[in-house]
């Protein structure tokens, strides 16, 4: 694609980037067909091609983002489907992470959408604040009709999003070390996050035992938190920076200290970002090298778990397992094996659930922001799923397992939780009772 850019347009180290990236468009549409919201709403502009013409024009007439184009790059999903599918190695995720910080800057949001907004940012990184949230949502969860007949259609989605069950009770894991029964083969930063420890604390409960088992210290490093990713999707970037910057501490000192072999992430989204933190400080003269050591350490957790020889520990039940995709595993960080290998490895039957390619809806804040295209999203998706008639269903990603979990009665569980179980651990709370029939029946 040509572009136009002036010469001090192009002194912008953001602008040099993102020019580059558009030089790679060839515009063949070849993206269009995988991209979701293009998918569903037929509109070039809601297209991965037609948003990378809107940013294009945005960038170089170097004029504040118009509402028309804020609709458009809204309803980008960040899934990266299209990334997968261009073949000229378009790095759509950049483009789009650049414009939506141009947005933030430029683009004066209607006072709801501003409120809402600042709220998520505020709350959703904060457990505690979380928690309050929950509670607040479990109460407030039957009026969800009541604000769907008044048209305040985000305010219904966020309270049907809440899970039916009070939040976990607060547990410091930051600055703990869990060490392994026998001898010591690994060392590695498990990060706790923000969401997770409050949605579903089972999930790195289950990592760290799985890891323990197999001869792997774990250490969640003192002074971590949210990774940034929430925000960073939001176009809040000096947030998103500043609590990347913070991890990057974190996982240094560890690094310098007793040492690390990897920094595991459990929830995908948050490890695409992690391992982009190199490209997100490049430009920062402090932490480009720290960043860039960091994210080179990254690994989700089944990336790492792919390593290690686990043995299944006898099921007494043959599951079958439908392995939902998340985006930002498939897309974001091109793992696709590694979860299904590893769940067939351990003795469940896997099964590939149809368009796995196309996001269930959830992405980060969009199925709250979005909520109209995210439910046609996750109506399909759990249409596709309930096809193959599965026991449970696997995912990698927490933001997908609450969206899933929200629309159907198949029970959602991490891929880990199931490793963990299959290899010696506990039955994962939504299949306890699956777990003890087929124990009684064996
Ligand atoms: S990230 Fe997803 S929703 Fe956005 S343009 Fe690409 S395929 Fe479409
Ligand atoms: S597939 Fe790649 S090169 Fe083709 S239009 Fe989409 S982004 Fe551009």
């Amino acid at each position: 694609m040509q572009t136009s850019f002036t010469a001090t347009q192009l002194m912008d180290p953001q602008i040099a980037s993102s020019e580059k990236i558009l030089r790679a468009c060839v515009h063949c549409g070849f993206c269009t067909a995988t991209c979701p919201t293009y998918v569903l709403l037929g509109d070039e502009l809601d297209s991965p091609r037609g948003r990378i013409y809107l940013i294009k024009e945005m960038l170089e007439q170097d004029r504040p983002a118009t509402r028309d184009v804020v609709k458009h790059l809204d309803r980008c999903l960040s899934c990266l489907a299209c990334m997968t599918t261009c073949p000229s190695g378009v790095h759509y995720m950049h483009l789009i992470d650049y414009a939506r910080e141009r947005i933030e800057k430029t683009y004066k949001r209607p006072f709801i959408d501003r409120t809402l907004r600042t709220l998520l940012a505020r709350v959703l990184v904060n457990p505690g604040l979380f928690r309050l949230a929950i509670v607040g949502g479990l109460i407030a969860r039957p009026l969800a009709p009541v604000f769907e007949l008044l048209g305040m259609r985000r305010m219904a989605a966020m309270l049907r999003l809440t899970p039916r069950r009070a939040p976990a009770p607060p547990f410091e894991r930051t600055g703990k070390v869990y060490s392994p029964d026998g001898k010591r083969r690994g060392r590695v930063a498990l990060l706790s996050g923000c969401i997770n420890p409050v949605l579903a604390p089972s999930t790195n409960e289950a990592a760290i035992r799985l890891l323990n088992r197999f001869g792997i210290e774990v250490v969640v490093a003192a002074g971590e938190g949210c990774c940034g990713s929430l925000v960073h999707h939001m176009g809040r970037e000096d947030e998103a920076l500043s609590q990347a910057r913070n991890n990057i501490d974190a996982w240094t000192r560890e690094l310098e200290g007793e040492g690390l072999d990897a920094i595991l992430v459990t929830v995908s989204g948050c490890g695409t970002t992690i391992k982009d933190y190199g490209f997100l400080l490049r430009n920062d003269r402090a932490y480009a090298q720290k960043a860039a050591r960091i994210s080179a350490r990254a690994r989700d957790i089944t990336e790492f778990l792919a390593r290690l020889d686990l043995r299944a520990a006898g099921l007494s039940v043959p599951l079958n397992i439908a392995y939902h995709a998340a985006c930002s595993l498939q897309h974001g960080q091109n793992i696709l094996r590694e979860p299904k290998d590893l769940l067939s490895k351990v003795g469940f039957v896997v099964k590939d659930v149809p368009e796995g390619h196309l996001c269930c809806g959830s992405a980060g804040t969009y199925n709250i922001l979005q909520p109209a295209l995210a439910e046609q999203l996750r109506a399909r998706k759990v249409a596709n799923i309930e096809l193959l008639k599965p026991d449970a269903i696997a995912a990698g990603n927490i933001g997908c397992i609450t969206q899933l979990a929200a629309g159907t009665a198949i029970p959602v569980v991490h891929t880990v939780e199931l490793l963990d179980w299959a290899t010696g651990g506990p039955a994962p709370a939504p299949l306890a009772e699956l777990a003890a029939r087929g124990a009684s029946a064996g």
